[in-house]
C-alpha cells in the first residue's frame, strides 16, 4: 500500500520534470536535422562564394588583359603614324587620318593622333573632324608626351565603360606625339555579366540540390536518434515493450543496440526490485508485529497494516508525521530522541480504557555502507497479554501468600494459647482445637484447589468425556442436595437451614458428551454456594432449558453486588470476604468451575439482584441427535 504511495510520488516527480512541448518553429530550429542541413548549406555557400569571387576576379582580369592586347596598336601602324607626324603638312595629316580610319574596328570607338605640341592632328571619328588642328585638353595625353610612357586606363561614363590606351610616338629619341585609342568595353563586361549570371544560377541550383541532399542525409542521421529519444521516454515511463530499430552497424546502430541492451537490463532489474518490493510488502503486511520506518529526521515513511491497527491510525494520516507523535509520545520525547537512543520502550495505547493495549517498541537505525544514517525502523510487539499475565501471576502469588497467611496466623495464635496453658482448660481447649482443625482443613482444601487449577493451567488435566443424558445427570445430582439440612458454620452454629430445591428440568433427553466428574464438581460448587450464601434458607430453583443445554441455578440469598458480578469467577475473588472465609470458602470454586466449563466449550455466568438472590447459568454446546442416531444408539 505504501508502495502505491511511493509510486504516485515518483510519477508526480516525473510529470513535474518533463518540460512542455516546444512550438513547432522552435523544435525545427533546435532540431539537429535542421542544424546539419543549415551547416551543410552554409559551408557550400561559403565555398561557392570563395571560388566564385576568385574565379570572376581572375576572369575579369584575363578579359581586360585580352581586350588590352586586342586594342594594342601594331608597331607598323605606330611607325607609319610617326613617319607622317615627322613630315608635317596637310597631306601627312590626311594620310594619318586614312591610317587611323582604316585601323578603326568595331571595338575601337575613337583614335586621335596628337603631336608633341598637343595639337590634334588626326581623328578617326568623322564627327570630330573640326577638332583637328585644335589643342588637346586631355591631361593624360600631355602626360604621355611628356614622360614617353604608355598609359592604359579604364573610364566609366554615362555612355558606358571604355578602355583608353595612349601610346607615345617616338622618332629616334624624340617624342613626336602620341596616339590616343579609346575602345568600348561593353562586350567585355557583357560577357563577364553573362558568365557571372551563369555562375550564380549554377550556385543557386547547387545550393538547392545541396539543401535537399543535406535534408536526406541529416534525416538519416537524426532518425535513429529521434527513435532513441522516443524509446528513452517510454523506458522512463516504465514501458519496455518496444526496441530501437537498428538501421546500420555504424556508431548510431551500435548506440541503438547498446540502448536495447540497457533497456532490457533495466527491465530485468526493475522486475527484480518490483518482486522484491512485493515480497517485502507481503511480509510486512502479514507480520503479526507492527513495523514503522522513518526517514533520518524521524518522520514516518512506511507503516504496515499491523502498526496501523495497533495505533488505530491510517497510514495516509501517519506518513510524514514525526514518529514520536504517531506513537503518542510527542510530549515526552522528540523523534530524534527515540531513534538516536535506540532503547526499547513500552507504549500504551488507549490507556485507561477497555481497549488498552501495551506495545513493546524497539528501534533500529538504518545505516548505509558509508555509515550515514538514512532512517530508522521501529518494531511494535503487542505485549498486553504478556504484561497482563505477569501482573496476574504476581497478583496470584501475593493472593496465595495472603490467603495462607491468614489461617496460618490464626492457627499459630490458637496453638500458642493452648501451649501457654489453655490446653488445661477443658472448655476452651476443644473449641481451640476445633478451630485449628477447621482452618487446617480449609488450608488443605485451598491447596488442593490450587493444585487443581495449576494442573489445569499446565494442561495436565485431560477431560474424560462420556455420553450422558444431561437431564438425568442433573436430576441425580440434585437428589443428593434434596432437603439438605446444614449447620450454618458462621455466626449461629446451632441454627439449621432448610432448603427446598425446585426442579424444572423437563423430561426431554439431552445427550451430551461431558466429563461427568468435572461437571459434577461445577454444579456441586454452584449448589453449595447457593446454600452457603442464602442465610435464611429458601428455594433453590434449578432449570434446564429444553432443546439446548442451558442450566440455571437460582437462589433467594444475599445476591451479589453488580460491581462484583464480572469478578467472582476470578481466582480468590470474593464479594464478601469475611462471610466467605467464615463459610470455609477458598475463593477458588468458581474459578475452577469456569475453567472446567470453558474446557467443555461452554460458558458460565451469573446474574443477581443484591439482597434478592443470584442466578448462575451454565451453557454447553449441544447438537440435537436426529432419530436415526438415536436408533443407532439403541
Ligand atoms: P468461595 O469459596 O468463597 O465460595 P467461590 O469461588 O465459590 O468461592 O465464590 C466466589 C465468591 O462469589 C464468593 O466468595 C461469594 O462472595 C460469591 N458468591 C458465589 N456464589 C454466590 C451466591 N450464590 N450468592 C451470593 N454470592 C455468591
Amino acid at each position: 500500500m505504501w508502495m502505491d504511495l511511493m509510486e504516485k510520488e515518483k510519477k508526480a516527480k516525473r510529470a513535474k520534470k518533463r518540460p512542455g512541448k516546444p512550438g513547432l518553429m522552435r523544435r525545427l530550429v533546435s532540431s539537429i536535422q535542421t542544424k546539419i542541413a543549415l551547416i551543410f548549406m552554409l559551408l557550400l555557400l561559403a565555398t561557392i562564394e570563395i571560388i566564385g569571387a576568385y574565379f570572376t576576379r581572375q576572369m575579369e582580369q584575363t578579359s581586360i588583359d585580352n581586350f588590352q592586347t586586342t586594342i594594342q596598336l601594331q608597331t607598323i601602324v605606330t611607325d607609319q603614324l610617326t613617319n607622317q607626324l615627322v613630315k608635317n603638312g596637310k597631306s601627312a595629316d590626311r594620310k594619318m587620318n586614312q591610317i587611323i580610319t582604316d585601323y578603326s574596328n568595331d571595338a575601337i570607338s575613337e583614335i586621335q593622333v596628337v603631336d608633341s605640341k598637343n595639337v590634334i592632328r588626326a581623328v578617326s571619328n568623322l564627327n570630330d573632324k573640326n577638332r583637328v588642328g585644335q589643342l588637346s585638353n586631355n591631361g593624360d595625353i600631355r602626360e604621355v608626351i611628356n614622360t614617353g610612357q604608355q598609359k592604359t586606363l579604364v573610364t566609366s561614363t554615362q555612355k558606358g565603360s571604355f578602355m583608353v590606351q595612349i601610346v607615345p610616338l617616338t622618332s629616334g629619341t624624340n617624342i613626336v606625339g602620341a596616339v590616343y585609342v579609346k575602345a568600348s568595353m561593353a562586350d567585355v563586361f557583357n560577357n563577364l555579366r553573362n558568365v557571372s549570371m551563369m555562375f550564380l544560377t549554377a550556385s543557386l541550383l547547387a545550393v538547392v540540390v545541396a539543401a535537399i541532399a543535406s535534408m536526406f542525409i541529416s534525416r538519416a542521421i537524426t532518425r535513429p536518434i529521434e527513435e532513441l529519444r522516443q524509446q528513452a521516454i517510454q523506458v522512463a515511463d516504465g514501458d519496455y515493450s518496444t526496441q530501437v530499430k537498428i538501421y546500420s552497424n555504424d556508431e548510431l546502430g551500435q548506440l541503438g543496440a547498446a540502448f536495447n541492451t540497457l533497456s532490457a537490463k533495466i527491465e530485468r532489474s526493475n522486475e527484480q526490485s518490483e518482486s522484491e518490493r512485493r515480497r517485502l510488502d507481503s511480509v510486512l503486511s502479514h507480520m503479526t508485529d507492527g513495523v514503522i520506518a522513518t526517514d533520518r529526521h524521524g518522520n514516518v515513511s512506511i507503516m504496515n497494516q499491523m502498526a496501523q491497527d495497533f495505533l488505530n491510525i491510517k497510514a495516509d494520516d501517519a506518513i510524514n508525521r514525526p514518529i514520536s507523535q504517531v506513537l503518542g509520545l510527542g510530549e515526552e520525547y522528540t523523534s530524534q530522541d527515540l531513534i538516536s537512543n535506540q532503547s526499547d520502550m513500552q507504549v500504551t495505547v488507549n490507556a485507561g480504557t477497555d481497549d488498552e493495549m501495551i506495545l513493546h517498541a524497539s528501534f533500529t537505525l538504518i545505516k548505509r555502507v558509508t555509515g550515514f544514517v538514512s532512517g530508522a525502523v521501529c518494531v511494535l510487539h503487542d505485549v498486553t497479554e504478556q504484561i497482563k499475565n505477569e501482573d496476574e501471576q504476581r497478583q496470584f502469588v501475593s493472593n496465595v501468600s495472603h490467603e495462607l497467611r491468614t489461617p496460618l496466623t490464626s492457627v499459630r495464635a490458637y496453638i500458642e494459647a493452648l501451649n501457654e496453658g489453655a490446653w488445661k482448660d477443658p472448655e476452651i481447649a476443644p473449641q481451640f482445637l476445633e478451630v485449628t482443625q477447621k482452618e487446617t482443613e480449609r488450608m488443605i482444601r485451598m491447596v488442593n484447589d490450587l493444585l487443581v487449577l495449576s494442573r489445569m493451567d499446565r494442561g495436565a488435566t485431560k477431560l474424560e468425556p462420556e455420553w450422558v443424558n444431561f437431564t438425568d445427570f442433573v436430576g441425580h445430582l440434585l437428589n443428593r442436595f434434596d432437603m439438605i439440612v446444614e449447620h450454618d458454620q458462621g455466626e449461629a452454629q446451632s441454627d439449621t437451614k432448610e432448603y427446598a430445591i425446585k426442579r424444572d428440568l423437563g423430561n426431554q433427553a439431552l445427550w451430551v458428551e461431558i466429563d461427568t466428574d468435572q461437571m459434577m464438581r461445577v454444579i456441586d460448587n454452584i449448589m453449595n454456594n447457593a446454600i452457603k450464601y442464602s442465610p435464611d434458607g429458601g428455594t433453590i430453583t434449578v432449570r434446564l432449558t429444553q432443546n439446548q443445554i442451558l442450566l440455571s441455578i437460582s437462589d433467594q440469598g444475599l445476591g451479589i453486588p453488580r460491581k462484583d458480578l464480572g469478578k467472582i469467577f476470578d481466582r480468590f475473588y470474593r464479594a464478601d470476604k469475611a462471610r466467605s472465609r467464615a463459610q470455609g470458602g477458598t475463593g477458588l470454586g468458581l474459578a475452577i468451575a469456569k475453567e472446567i466449563v470453558t474446557a467443555h466449550g461452554g460458558r458460565i455466568w451469573a446474574d443477581s439482584r443484591e439482597g434478592h438472590g443470584s442466578t448462575f447459568y451454565i451453557s454447553l454446546p449441544y447438537e440435537p441427535m436426529d432419530e436415526e442416531d438415536e436408533w443407532d444408539e439403541v
